[in-house]
C-alpha cells in the first residue's frame, strides 16, 4: 500500500490525522480539540457569587478585584 502522496493534515492538539476537508476549512486541530478549545474559551468566563445573593458573570479580572473590595 502506498499512499505516501497523501496529504495526511496532523492535529497540534493531540497529533492525531484528521479529515483534510477540515484541514482546507483552514483548522490545525482534529475534530476534538477544536471542540476542547471551543469549550475552554467559554470556561475562561469565571461565574462568582456577588454579596446580593446572585451570581455574576466576570469576564475581567479588574471586575472581580472591584467586586472583592465591596465586600470588606
Ligand atoms: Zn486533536
Amino acid at each position: 500500500m502506498n499512499n505516501s502522496n497523501r496529504y495526511r493534515p496532523e492535529c497540534i492538539g493531540c497529533g492525531e490525522t484528521f479529515s483534510i476537508k477540515r484541514a482546507r476549512l483552514g483548522y490545525n486541530v482534529c475534530l476534538d480539540c477544536g471542540d476542547y478549545q471551543a469549550h475552554s474559551q467559554r470556561a475562561s468566563w469565571c461565574i462568582v457569587p456577588t454579596p446580593k445573593g446572585h451570581y455574576t458573570r466576570i469576564t475581567r479580572k479588574s471586575d472581580l478585584l472591584s467586586l472583592n473590595q465591596k465586600t470588606r
